[in-house]
């Protein structure tokens, strides 16, 4: 009798360690057809940061289920069921996708799957806790972080599932007959960053790094851009080149208010996945409808402005070196994140939407719930917002936070020659501005102001 077959169809799980899809589609079928889809729907808005971060992870694993990944080309609603039917599955698997384009995807492939007999089969998600599953008490959503975290971690999630690449026996593509042919995982793209190593192996021997020698220091040290004191974990977490579970799990052998600084963290991810599954609108609008109301620059004058804050060239120093990290690493520190996000929006008067945008287009970890809610969180507009009146001041945020001004320096050769703190105001300098350094774009108390006058506008619709 021919062996029986499932799909095992990889999205955000590129992976072989801590895979209940490979418990499931052992449990199903003698062997495994291993699928990738490379989606030009998901593909054209990643930015060839994240494109070319892709393509190196599923390099590494198809080495790890020894050159047997099949990858196609192609709407995931013709795929699917083509390559099933090739190979005469009766069951797909995958890890349960909770944003709004992949739940929309999978119940379109559910469909076209189901004409033919075949069952898509959702087993675990890319979260510790699969969004939509904690409630308040009474039923509902949290809006709130600090009760969800709460909430989240009552709730608990299972042990890391004890797998590897000879979990599943893997058939080899090249055996099917018909069906969609197999194309090579492209070629990267040219990128002007300086990427982290993909794949599964070099996220678990960064976690395992940063297990020996950053956790313990985490809470002092991942507030200052200028020191290593960050995972740097949040690309693989992106891929599922490491399941949070996983991380998890060995935070647990540990104590200090580092390991719960870092577990906080984990559940900040965890939070925006379930906002964004219960109001998919939030991903391009608004969550507080409210800051429909806040008078919001365009045109011209507002598009040269943007141009000058995408290339760091605002005038301040902390702003323009986070820029110009995002565009070296494809990367940039959360807490910069939060300031070049705050000058955009309070500063510079340009809707949030704007500048997510262009983070999604470089970012190597781009993520739509923790993007869009990062920003949303800055602008004031979105669950928990910092108050709108809370207006980070791009000088005392640098000299808090790169109070050597380390961090500045190693971005903004133009000012590499100035001394310690006081590269966070070029224009105090005796010497005046370095040259090739501009001066301050716009006078940022000013700016406040302009940004308070306009939040009235939402406070007077409430
Ligand atoms: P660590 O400090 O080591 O944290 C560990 C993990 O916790 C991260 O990898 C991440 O998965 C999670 N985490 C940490 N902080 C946050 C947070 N504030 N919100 C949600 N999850 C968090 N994170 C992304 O993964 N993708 C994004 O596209 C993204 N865009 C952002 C945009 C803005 C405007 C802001 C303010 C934050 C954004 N973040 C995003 C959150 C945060 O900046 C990054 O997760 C963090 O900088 C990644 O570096 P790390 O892995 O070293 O973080």
């Amino acid at each position: 009798m021919a062996p029986s077959t499932a799909v095992v169809w990889f999205r955000r799980d590129l992976r072989v360690a801590d895979q209940p899809t490979f418990l499931a589609a052992a449990d199903a079928a003698d062997r495994a057809l291993a699928l990738f889809v490379l989606d030009p729907a998901l593909l054209k808005p990643s930015g060839a940061a994240r494109a070319n971060f892709l393509y190196g992870c599923l390099r590494e694993l198809d080495d790890a289920l020894g050159g047997k990944l099949l990858v196609v080309k192609g709407d995931p609603a013709d795929v699917v069921p083509r390559v099933a039917r090739a190979v005469g599955a009766q069951t797909v698997h995958v890890a349960a996708d909770y944003g709004p384009y992949g739940r929309e995807r999978d119940e379109n492939v559910e469909k076209a799957l189901s004409d033919d007999g075949v069952e898509l089969v959702r087993t675990g998600s890319p979260y510790a806790v699969a969004p939509g599953r904690v409630e308040k008490g009474g039923g509902g959503p949290f809006k709130v972080f600090t009760p969800f975290s709460r909430a989240w971690a009552d709730h608990g999630w299972r042990a890391p599932a004890g797998t590897d690449a000879s979990t599943c026996t893997w058939m080899d593509p090249s055996d099917k007959d018909g069906g969609p042919r197999a194309v090579k995982v492209p070629d990267d793209e040219p990128v002007e960053a300086e990427l982290p190593q993909p794949g599964e192996s070099a996220g678990l021997a960064r976690w395992r790094d940063f297990l020996d020698e950053g956790v313990l220091d985490y809470e002092s040290e991942r507030d200052l851009p200028a020191k290593k004191g960050t995972s740097g974990m949040s690309p693989y977490l992106k891929y599922g080149c490491v399941h949070p579970r996983t991380l998890l799990a060995d935070l647990a052998q540990h104590r200090g208010d580092s390991v719960k600084a870092y577990r906080t963290e984990i559940a900040w991810r965890e939070f925006y996945a379930d906002v964004l599954h219960r109001r998919p609108d939030s991903a391009r609008e608004n969550y507080d409808k409210g800051f429909d109301h806040l008078p919001l620059r365009t045109g011209k004058a507002a598009d040269a402005d943007f141009e000058r804050w995408c290339e760091g060239r605002t005038g301040y120093p902390i702003v323009d070196a986070g820029m110009r990290q995002l565009r070296g690493e494809a990367w940039m520190h959360n807490r910069v994140r939060m300031i070049v996000a705050s000058f955009l929006v309070k500063d510079l008067h340009i809707p949030w939407w704007r500048g997510a945008r262009h983070f999604m287009q470089l970012l190597v970890d781009g993520d739509l719930a923790s993007n869009q809610h990062g920003w949303q969180w800055t602008a004031g507009s979105g669950t928990d917002a910092s108050p709108y009146f809370r207006i980070f001041n791009p000088i005392t945020q640098g000299e808090r936070f790169d109070p050597d001004g380390d961090y500045v320096r190693r971005w903004v050769p133009e000012l590499a020659d100035v001394e310690g703190k006081a590269v966070h105001q070029p224009w105090k300098l005796k010497g005046g501005i370095p040259e090739g350094y501009p001066a301050p774009m716009v006078d940022h108390k000013a700016e406040r102001q302009d940004a308070l006058a306009r939040y009235d506008q939402v406070k007077a619709a409430r």
